[in-house]
């Protein structure tokens, strides 16, 4: 497992430090234990949040981190990712009693971080070896989850990535005050161990996909989303302009570990946020995130907001860059303009923004040349098209889930997506070779 950079570690703490035990106890004891638990209705992945809660407070660690893996086989990274305020505690009853709902994602980590302290492993459910094949294409949390239920049920399953390392998103792309790049490693080890084979490096194009329909009998596709859309402003395409994705990723495997000048970040999503918190810890004397819409149009959820602002990133609202001022190869300026409520430029409100570093924060575009060689797979806007209830595309053997489905979400949504696709994939391959 790869250990953090010194300097990442220093200026990167966790976001959210974990609970001590007895702390830990003191708030699973807060737990009302709802029958009809909205909390656990509120996880897309429906861990079973009183039960594993109970065990915590019954000191059995073990069987709280079990109930967790039992429904999210990345229950340690969701712990720390995901938008537990609008998710599991943002339903939580505590606040009709206008109490502080329970710290459900803490808690969830404290059982997680326990169980991984003690060298857990997941569980196979079925002993064997069962009959059939399954590739995954991508390795980020949706192919994860697909592949760690199918093994557990005793299928073959290889995944297939273009990094150098799995995780996608969760190794290379979450803020590492919230989810350190080790973390994410540590779990893709268990699901290793279990017997998934990882081919990392590779990338899959339509002459590859060819030989792997040879190979294997059912394929998900867990690929994510493509590149984030180019800067299209005259000098849009300076050497100085980075997007948020290769921003992050870089200091993540510590290949950058400084920014210095001024930054601007365009674009008011949670990456855009990310970047811009990331620019600040790293050195950055000035950051300003640039939005062409409202403070209440960001797409950003409102702690995210909150915390960049304690960060000390700037924002300026209803303003769009117009092009790059650069000096012999040196960026000197964004070139902005204020708009209107109906993002109309406002006549004589242009402004130059000085900077050393632009990180786009614009959106991905889906990877339309791979999806689109896939035979009978449809599409819809770019994204795959599958049934609800199994991940199933329109070509019987192929599955999808995470981003390429869904335009890019949660981590936990993706992680239902796959565990989703492995059940019916098993139901399939079970019933093919009965
Ligand atoms: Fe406990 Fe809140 Fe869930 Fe009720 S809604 S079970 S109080 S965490």
């Amino acid at each position: 497992m790869r250990e953090q950079h010194p300097i990442i570690a220093e200026r990167f703490p966790d976001l959210h430090p974990p609970f001590a035990p007895q702390a830990a106890v003191v708030e699973a004891n807060r737990c009302l234990n709802c029958f009809d638990a909205p909390c656990t209705a509120a996880c897309p992945t429906h861990i079973d949040v009183p039960k594993f809660i109970k065990k915590i407070v019954s000191g059995n660690l073990e069987g709280s981190a079990r109930t967790i893996l039992d429904a999210n086989v990345l229950g340690a990274s969701c712990s720390r990712v995901c938008p537990v305020d609008v998710l599991c505690e943002g339903a939580c009853v505590m606040h009709h009693y206008n109490e502080q709902p329970i710290e459900i994602g803490r808690l969830q980590r404290f059982a997680m971080d326990a169980f991984h302290a003690r060298g857990g492993k997941l569980q196979k459910t079925f002993s064997g070896t069962r009959v059939g094949k399954v590739v995954c294409i991508g390795a980020g949390p949706a192919s994860l989850a697909c592949a760690a239920e199918l093994a557990q049920h005793g299928f073959a399953v290889t995944v297939f990535e273009r990094c150098p390392l799995a995780g996608g998103l969760n190794t290379y792309g979450v803020a590492e005050y919230k989810l350190p790049a080790s973390a994410s490693l540590r779990e893709i080890e268990l699901i290793e161990e279990l017997g998934v084979e990882f081919r990392l490096g590779i990338e899959i194009d339509a002459g590859s996909l060819a030989e792997i329909e040879r190979d294997f009998d059912v394929i998900f596709l867990g690929v994510g989303l493509g590149a984030m859309h180019r800067l299209d402003i005259p000098g849009g395409d300076h050497s100085s302009i980075v997007d948020a994705l290769a921003f992050i990723a870089a200091y993540k495997t510590a290949k950058m570990i400084h920014t210095t000048g001024k930054v601007a970040v365009i674009g008011a999503g949670n990456t855009a946020i990310d970047a811009a918190n990331a620019a600040k810890r790293l050195g950055a004397e000035e950051v300003s995130i640039i939005y062409r819409r409202k403070r209440e149009s960001m797409s950003a959820f409102d702690f995210e907001y909150e915390h960049a602002r304690q960060e000390g990133v700037h924002f300026l609202w209803q303003t769009i860059p117009v092009g790059v001022s650069a000096d012999g190869g040196m960026l000197e300026f964004l070139e902005c303009v204020r708009v209107d409520d109906r993002l109309a430029p406002i006549p004589g409100s242009e402004f130059l923004l000085a900077c050393d570093l632009i990180i786009t924060a614009i959106g991905q575009s889906p990877l339309l040349e791979l999806l689109e060689s896939v035979k009978d797979v449809a599409l819809d806007n770019g994204r795959v098209v599958v049934e609800r209830a199994t991940g199933q595309t329109t070509n019987p053997r192929y599955f999808a889930g995470g981003d390429c489905v869904n335009g890019g979400r949660e981590v936990v949504d993706a992680v239902a997506d796959g565990k989703r696709a492995a059940i019916a994939i098993a139901h399939q391959l079970e019933a093919a070779h009965a």
